[in-house]
């Protein structure tokens, strides 16, 4: 089982009070984490960005800039959320993909850090700003990445930044419009596992770093692997740290000034600090399989289907019962298996099973689906969980729509 320092009655406590499906999340893993970065990467000039789009609970957002680390955006409105969570606009980093130019405006006109990721966007960046706001470029660096070809953004086929090939094009567009180019971006994927996937990102951007005078900052993405299970692989953030360090020093030699690294870690900092419980509504003997059927489904928590993600499920209302085997299914009328032939102690309806790795691209990808209600979020700070987010009501699922 994977450790937590959660204890089950806590979480039985926590459904109990604020009902299931629910989200929890626990504050000081979150710091757990972004500590291990500051140490892996101490002495670096390296500054660290949530990707928020992982999860975007304000009080979660608040707790992030309170524990003194930055944030990456994904969409202006996450941008906007950054700014009501107290960020400060050099602490917001706002990277872009196939959006529409007035977002780009509308992030300028807060002064927040801008990566963008088109030759077409660049230029009207150029013609309307020039020179007088400094700005990064996404490269698609054609590396192949990732935990699966969804969560592969760096190759050669991606949609993701502008191709490494366009490169010449990139600076007819910076010299005609005079831009400040200061940061380059590149994010090849999430769940990379292999520090040599990230070495292989620096020595590209490097190689083309002698054509930005202005250049800053190499921003290489998030994508740190964090464990499912047990004994899983994980990025090597150490050996990552001292590469970046050994990087920094030979290309302040060889090129005479300095610049800084900048990643955007999602999963790596919110993963393992949410759980997910859920209520078994049915347990259907049928004749090739037990099914374990619970209170949610794809609509609640999407990554098993979507990714095949394998999440660790424990079942907290019978641990000592025996061990038999359960395809974990959810209550959609799509086929949303959660897991499946998966060892559980006895299920029994009415139990609880707590999801674990809940934290990043869970609630965040969350619908009402079937006019099911979102789930409600708990944070656990300091050992007493709080609601950060109520459940639907009945209200929210006909809140936008007009009557004609
Ligand atoms: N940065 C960018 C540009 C991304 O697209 C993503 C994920 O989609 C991330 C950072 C975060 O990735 P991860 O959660 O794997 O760290």
């Amino acid at each position: 089982m994977i450790p937590t320092n959660i204890s089950k009655t806590l979480f039985t406590d926590i459904a109990n009070q604020f009902g299931t499906p629910v989200y929890v999340y626990h504050a000081e893993k979150i710091k757990e984490q972004y500590q291990k970065l500051l140490s892996a990467f101490e002495g670096t000039n390296t500054r660290f960005f949530y990707a928020c789009k992982a999860l975007t609970n304000i009080n979660v957002l608040k707790y992030i800039k309170e524990i003194g680390c930055n944030i990456d955006c994904s969409s202006v409105n996450e941008v906007q959320l950054a700014v009501t969570a107290g960020f400060a606009p050099q602490n917001i980093l706002y990277t872009s993909n196939n959006i529409d130019f007035s977002e780009i405006e509308t992030a300028q006109a807060l002064g927040v850090n801008i990566n963008i990721d088109s030759i077409s966007n660049l230029k009207k960046f150029g013609q309307k700003f020039g020179h007088s706001y400094p700005v990064g470029i996404r490269l698609r660096p054609n590396i192949m990445a990732g935990g699966n070809l969804k969560i592969s953004t760096g190759h050669k086929d991606s949609k993701f930044g502008i191709p490494l090939e366009q490169i010449d094009k990139v600076l007819e567009v910076v010299k005609e419009t005079n831009l400040r180019i200061t940061a380059l971006h590149i994010h090849t994927g999430s769940e990379i596992k292999d520090v040599e996937i990230f070495a292989k990102g620096i020595e590209v951007l490097f190689d083309i770093a002698q054509y930005f005078p202005d250049l800053e900052i190499i921003d290489l993405g998030g994508g740190f692997k964090v464990a499912y299970k047990p004994g899983d692989e994980v990025t090597d953030i150490e050996k990552l740290g001292k590469k970046v360090g050994e990087e920094l020093a030979l290309f302040e030699k060889k090129q005479g000034r300095k610049i800084g690294f900048w990643f955007e870690p999602g999963k790596f900092l919110v993963s393992e600090a949410g759980y997910f419980i859920t209520k078994v509504n049915v347990v259907k003997d049928a004749s090739t399989t037990v099914f374990a059927g619970v209170d949610s489904g794809l609509n609640h928590f999407i990554r098993p289907m979507f990714y095949g993600a394998y999440h660790v499920i424990e079942n907290i209302s019978n641990p000592n019962g025996p061990i038999k085997r359960y395809n974990v299914v959810g209550n959609i009328c799509e086929t949303d298996t959660f897991a499946e032939d998966r060892e559980l102690n006895e299920v029994r309806e009415g139990d609880l099973l707590l999801f674990y790795n809940a934290g990043a691209y869970g609630f965040e990808m969350a619908s009402n689906y079937n006019s099911r209600y979102k789930p409600a979020e708990v944070l656990i700070r300091d050992g007493k969980a709080q609601l950060i987010r109520k459940r639907d009501v009945f209200e929210d699922l006909l809140r936008n729509q007009v009557g004609i």
